[in-house]
Formats: structure tokens, C-alpha cells, sequence
């Protein structure tokens, strides 16, 4: 049986109960089990791993390992991978080989890591349920009927399948924190601008940003301590220092004052879900924690400002597809313009071409001060209630979705119905604040999610406060059957 959290993986390899190289081939073995089912990997970097496991037993063994050295982890197809194929989840990518490494995964690599492979995303990380992405949809560990969220779906069934003890995500609107929740799984979005952007295949500029996926809150920390910080690459990573998110993680939570936002307890939060949340209320205030109410009084607003301002980026983003300097290439192109039209057609799939065709309508001369100055007006508002809330309490406490996971094909002819999905997690976004997922329950055997969103820069005490919850309860340590 392979160990459930890093931190398992860690104390294991110190203590020579096994090997990066055996712990390597054991998961490798697992993938080649259960993949072909779920889909999680686009690319099993078989070779890669296992010389970077040997390379890490030779450091442990020569008294040179870091915390994380020989610990098998698995990166979203989002991230560029110098000589590893990087495709976002799009024919445009199919074949794509960067030249260079991301920060996130060369920070990993650096801290020792080994990577197993790059999961299934929804294309260009545009989705909710991983059903968007060229390389067909990823199964819900849980229940291989349903979705597991998206876009970063690989990642999350990957950790919940235990085909990887943690993974790398990116959450533009959700999409680290949703499929957190259909998967049962603990996940970060960290503060936009704390993990570094670069090579991160861009979707929305200010929006985008990179996090863990891991079983633990305290697996998280360790994750963070190695992709948090600044990067003089990129231009909107924060300056701030980061903290050392492990050792806040024991802080006693007496004297602390979470807030209930009442728009997020509303008629469309599904009344089991509710419950328990109800019940992870009364495990925090066993733990010294006190409760108030607190109101965002633009919440509804929040999904139709991101679904003109993400599209609007979209568009500018995915204009460098050209087809000429790279990515997918149409055959024999009659002229230059057969060429855009041809290559961009055939690279893209339905959701990214609808995406494209509405930002670069909201960002046209007569409909840009109607469409996206609006949306960008909204997003301050949105963001100014979270700054007043946040000035009364330390946190905020709420749903992340709505319902949990749902079956694949269900929302999928319902454009509309699937951005709805989004109205708890696109709020924390279009603020830029950090917000934690992390499991606090069942529904009909399928794993419920809340969410603790706090202040700027406060990811330590957010990781603080689902490390004392997971002490107190157990939700995070169960685990889907696959027929084991
Ligand atoms: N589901 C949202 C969207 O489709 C969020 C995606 C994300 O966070 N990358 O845009």
C-alpha cells in the first residue's frame, strides 16, 4: 500500500523504510493500473522519473537531501516542462516541447522532487469538469460516472486515486478549489502574484494562479514552501517575503473570528452541503474559534464581471496562436490568411473558440466602456466588500461549490449552467485573494468542500486553520475504493 501523504513519503525516505526509486516504480506501476480508466496523465514521464529518483537516493544517501528530495509529485499540463511535452489540454499543443522550465516545476525539481507526469486539464484551463480537454474527459475516482471538476480535473483525481501524493494546479476562477471539492482533496489558490506566473501557459493575466493539491493541509505547506516566492521573471509576482508556512501551522486557533458571508448561504447552496458546513462550524468553535456573520453584497455579480473580463484576456492571450511561431500548423496553406484561419480553426477546441469570440467582442472599440470597463468596475466592488469583511474577522468560511460533483455530459450543452457552477470560488479571484478548499464531508458517497478565504498574503494562517481542523476530524483521510 503506498503512503497517503507526503509527509508519510517524507518521514519513509528518511528513515529508509523504502526508496524514491521504489516508492517511484510503485506509483508508476499504480498509473499504468488506472489510468487507461481515469485519465489523469496526458504524459507519463516514466524515464524522467525514475533517473530523478535515483539521482535523489544518491543526494540522501551522500547526506545532501532537502525536504522534499525524491518525493513523487505530478504537474497540471500547464506548466512548461523544458523537453517534456506541454499541451494545456489542446490540439494547439499537441506537440509542443518547450525550451524552457517553468519556475513552479524547475523550483520543484531544484527542492529534489520527482515528476511522475502532466495531468489532464480542460483546455487552456478553461472549464469546470475537465470535459473541455482535447485528451478526453478525467473520471471521478469517487464515481467514474461523474466529473472531477475542472480545470485542473487531472490533478485532483490524480492525488484522490493516489496515482501521485500531490500535484500541481492553477486556479483562475476555481479551478484549484472545485475540483479540491469533487475530489475530496485539500487545495490552495494562493494570494495572485505569490507563486510565480512563469511558463505558466497564460488564460487570464490577472487572474491566474498556481497551487497545490494535496491530501493534508499540512502537505499543502510543504508544497508551498518550495513554490511560494518572489521571481524577478515575472513582472506581477508579489515582493512581499513569504512566511514559513509549516511552523504557523500548530498556532492554537483561540481568539480567532471567522466570518459567515450570507450570500454564499443562499437558496443555491444545496441543503446537505449546508449541513455540513453547519458541522465544521461547531468543530472550530470546539477549537476556541468564534463566528459572525458578515455580508458581500456583489457576490451575484461576480460571475458575469469574470465572464467578460476572463474571456477578454483570453483573447489577447491565445492571439500569439498563430500558427507561424508555434503550435498546431494547418497542411498546405493556400496563403497567409488560410494559414491564421486554418491553424487556429483546427487547434482550438468549442469552449475556447466561444471564449475568444466573447472577449474580443467586449474588447472592441464601442462595446469595451459597455462591457469591460463595467466588468472591471464590478471587480472593485467585489473586492472592496472583501476588504471590509476582512477588516471585521480573520476569515471567511463558505461552501465551494454548490453541489458536489456531477455527471459527465450533464452541464455540458448549458455553457450558462456550467459557469454557475463557479459562483462560490470566482468571487476570492477577481479579489486576488487566497483562499483554501478542504474536505468537510459526504453526500451519497460523494466528498462536500468548504472553503476558508482570507486576507492578502495570509496564506500561513489559511493552512493554519485547515491543519487544526484535520486534526479534529477525519474527512481527509478517506479515500475511493478502485477496487482495492
Ligand atoms: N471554471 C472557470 C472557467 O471556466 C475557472 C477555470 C480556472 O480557474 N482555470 O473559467
Amino acid at each position: 500500500m503506498l503512503p497517503h501523504t507526503i509527509s508519510e513519503i517524507i518521514s519513509g525516505l528518511r528513515d529508509k523504510q523504502f526508496s524514491s526509486r521504489e516508492i517511484t516504480q510503485d506509483y508508476l506501476t499504480r498509473i499504468k493500473r488506472l489510468n487507461p480508466e481515469l485519465n489523469c496523465f496526458i504524459t507519463i514521464t516514466e524515464d524522467l522519473a525514475l533517473s530523478q529518483a535515483e539521482q535523489a537516493d544518491a543526494r540522501r544517501n551522500a547526506g545532501e537531501a532537502s525536504i522534499l528530495n525524491g518525493v513523487p509529485l505530478a504537474h497540471k499540463d500547464v506548466f512548461c516542462t523544458e523537453g517534456v511535452t506541454t499541451t494545456c489540454g489542446s490540439r494547439m499543443l499537441e506537440k509542443f516541447v518547450p525550451p524552457y522550465e517553468s519556475t513552479v516545476t524547475r523550483k520543484f525539481m531544484e527542492a529534489g522532487a520527482v515528476t511522475l507526469g502532466k495531468t489532464n486539464m480542460d483546455e487552456f484551463a478553461m472549464g469546470s469538469s475537465n470535459e473541455n480537454s482535447y485528451f478526453g474527459p478525467v473520471r471521478n475516482p469517487w464515481d467514474t460516472e461523474r466529473a472531477p471538476g475542472g480545470s485542473s480535473g487531472g490533478s485532483a483525481a490524480a492525488v484522490a486515486a493516489g496515482l501521485c501524493a500531490a500535484a500541481t494546479g492553477t486556479d483562475t476562477g476555481g479551478s484549484i478549489r472545485q475540483p479540491a471539492a469533487f475530489c475530496g482533496l485539500t487545495g490552495l489558490k494562493p494570494t495572485y502574484g505569490r507563486v510565480s506566473r512563469l511558463g505558466m501557459v497564460a488564460f487570464a493575466s490577472s487572474l491566474d494562479q498556481g497551487g497545490p493539491f494535496a491530501r493534508t493541509a499540512e502537505d499543502a505547506a510543504l508544497l508551498m514552501n518550495v513554490m511560494a516566492g518572489h521571481d524577478p521573471m515575472d513582472s506581477t509576482s508579489a515582493l512581499n517575503p513569504t512566511e514559513d508556512y509549516t511552523s504557523a501551522l500548530a498556532q492554537p486557533l483561540t481568539g480567532v473570528t471567522i466570518g459567515l458571508p450570507k450570500e454564499y448561504f443562499s437558496s443555491q447552496l444545496n441543503a446537505e452541503l449546508e449541513k455540513a458546513l453547519q458541522e465544521a462550524i461547531k468543530v472550530y468553535e470546539s477549537l476556541g474559534a468564534s463566528f459572525k456573520e458578515v455580508s458581500l453584497p456583489h457576490t451575484e455579480l461576480s460571475v458575469p464581471a469574470y465572464y467578460v473580463i476572463a474571456p477578454a484576456e483570453c483573447s489577447t492571450n491565445l492571439s500569439r496562436f498563430d500558427g507561424v511561431r508555434y503550435g498546431h500548423r494547418c497542411d498546405n496553406p493556400k496563403d497567409l490568411e488560410d494559414l491564421y484561419q486554418r491553424s487556429r480553426s483546427e487547434g482550438f477546441g468549442d469552449e475556447v473558440k466561444r471564449r475568444i469570440l466573447i472577449g474580443t467582442y467586449a474588447l472592441s472599440a464601442g462595446y469595451y466602456d459597455a462591457y469591460y470597463r463595467q466588468a472591471q468596475k464590478i471587480r472593485r466592488l467585489i473586492k472592496n466588500d472583501f476588504v471590509s469583511a476582512l477588516n471585521e474577522v480573520d476569515a471567511l468560511l463558505c461552501p465551494t461549490t454548490p453541489d458536489v460533483a456531477f455527471k459527465l455530459g450533464e452541464k455540458t450543452s448549458d455553457p450558462v449552467q456550467m459557469y454557475l457552477e463557479d459562483i462560490f470560488t470566482i468571487p476570492a479571484s477577481l479579489a486576488g485573494l487566497p483562499a483554501l478548499g478542504l474536505p468537510c464531508g459526504f453526500k451519497g458517497g460523494l466528498p462536500v468542500g468548504m472553503q476558508l478565504i482570507g486576507n492578502y498574503f495570509t496564506e500561513a494562517r489559511l493552512l493554519n486553520l485547515g491543519h487544526q481542523y484535520q486534526l479534529n476530524t477525519d474527512w481527509h483521510k478517506r479515500s475511493p475504493a478502485l477496487g482495492e
